[in-house]
């Protein structure tokens, strides 16, 4: 099934599993720093445990048990699931991992990656990763990670690259320095916080006079957005993943916001997306105004004498000023209309929405599995991926993800595949994408 071969969307250490993990640190536990990145610290003020993982690896090691660290570090669907809960777990893997960057030997790790996927029988892998350090660490290490996944190439696995920014200038200077890489990077992330598109309009728009000037060595622009968004309404949340497509981005990683029933949306925690800066409110009367058109014959009610009464109350505020606007049946129904008028957006740019199944349902905050987002996704025409984003942490692989859309929304096979097609032509620097980047 060409569905469960070619992966869009990984980072590279949370597609360590339970079992990886300990063959990596069964003999070095007492070794690891378990406090990297804050990790201990940080696990207990988010669960209330305290952590001691030596104690842990004593005991897997002795009974040949890994359930307790498969109970640290997986993250499965509990109904009330959010980012930084599912985050922190990863971190485990990190310190693992961090013992082997440490001693220059990120390889060990990288392989064990690699060789799994090569075993679950993908074809063609997108890696993405990202690093701190100074600028010539993160220079040498995405470089060393890009020449590892390269020379991972046989004739029927392929291994591609993907920074995460960081620093766009400093990525040309790998490519630049590295020829070899050229083929293999193909991609720049922005994943973690979400960042306003409109705050990274001039770095699409060096992306775009790059690609002009010299498409080989371009790469192409994949965001996580939609994701997280609690801090902003669903307006915003649902503007963000429109305006990603239409600045260049070629992928939109989850877009959660766009499928997501504005109702369960707002029920999952307390004052959910009733909250936003007066920043982001103007930014959003601006769209209202300018995509008003558009919009309307969506059934979105927009009234511009109002909006622009708005603005000029808001203009005299703060920019990061908090302002509070509740949700009442109208608003709710205009943000279903939203979501579909940007849905066929997507459609009529090109963009593509990577579909993380087991990760949307575990951080989306839906208390049930027939509230998924992906269900309006897939009954839109945008065009759809399934990808597993880490897969070691929810332990879920490609073939396991594909497997429950199948069983959990009732979808036969065949009427799958033939409605997302083979996931392979949405590859980054695929020379066929062109983003038809126009008003109607
Ligand atoms: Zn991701």
């Amino acid at each position: 099934m060409l569905l469960k071969k070619t992966e869009l969307h990984v980072h590279v250490l949370q597609c360590l599993y339970t079992e990886d993990l300990f063959e990596l640190a069964k003999n070095h536990y007492t070794e690891i720093n378990w406090n990297r990145f804050d990790f201990l610290n940080k696990y207990e003020s988010i669960f209330g445990v305290k952590l001691n993982p030596i104690e842990i690896f004593e005991r897997a090691v002795r009974t040949g048990s890994l359930e307790e660290i498969e109970e640290v570090y997986c993250y499965k669907f509990r109904g009330e699931g959010n980012f930084d809960e599912f985050n922190i777990k990863s971190y485990f893997a990190i310190c693992i991992t961090g013992y082997y960057y440490d001693k220059e030997n990120p390889e060990v790790v990288l392989k064990c990656i690699t060789e799994r996927h090569k075993r679950e029988g993908l074809t063609y892998v997108e890696y993405r990763n990202g690093f701190g350090g100074s600028s010539e660490e993160w220079k040498s290490w995405h470089a060393r990670f890009a020449r590892f996944f390269k020379e991972a190439c046989t004739d029927t696995f392929t291994a591609k690259y993907i920074v995460r920014l960081g620093d766009y200038s400093l990525l040309k200077e790998i490519i630049e320095e590295n020829p070899d890489l050229i083929d293999t990077i193909v991609g720049v992330d922005f994943s973690g916080k979400e960042i306003a598109p409109e705050n990274l309009e001039n770095f699409y728009k060096e992306v775009s006079i790059d690609r002009n000037n010299d498409p080989d060595k371009t790469v192409d622009v994949v965001v996580h957005i939609g994701e997280n968004f609690y801090d902003k309404s669903l307006e915003s949340a649902i503007r963000w993943c429109h305006q990603s497509a239409l600045y260049g981005a070629k992928r939109l990683a989850h877009c959660i916001a766009l499928g997501i029933d504005p109702l369960i949306a707002i029920s999952r925690c307390n004052e959910a997306h009733v909250y936003e800066s007066v920043k982001e409110r103007i930014a959003q009367i601006k769209y209202d105004i300018k995509y008003m058109e558009e919009l309307k014959t969506y059934n979105v009610k927009i009234n511009q004498t109002e909006l622009l009464a708005e603005l000029e109350i808001l203009y005299t505020k703060e920019p990061n000023e908090k302002i509070y606007r509740n949700y009442n049946q109208q608003r709710l129904l205009d943000i279903t209309n939203r979501q579909n008028y940007v849905l066929d957006e997507l459609k009529r740019i090109g963009t593509i929405i990577e579909v993380c199944p087991t990760s949307n349902l575990c951080i989306s905050g839906v208390k049930l599995i027939e509230q998924h987002p992906f269900l309006k996704l897939y009954n839109s025409r945008v065009n759809l991926v399934i990808c597993t984003d880490d897969p070691g942490v929810f332990d879920s692989s490609l073939s396991d993800e594909v497997d429950f859309i199948i069983e959990q929304f009732h979808i036969s096979p065949k009427e799958l595949c033939k409605r997302l097609g083979d996931p392979y032509k949405f590859r980054l620097k695929e020379n066929k994408f062109v983003n038809s980047n126009k008003r109607k």
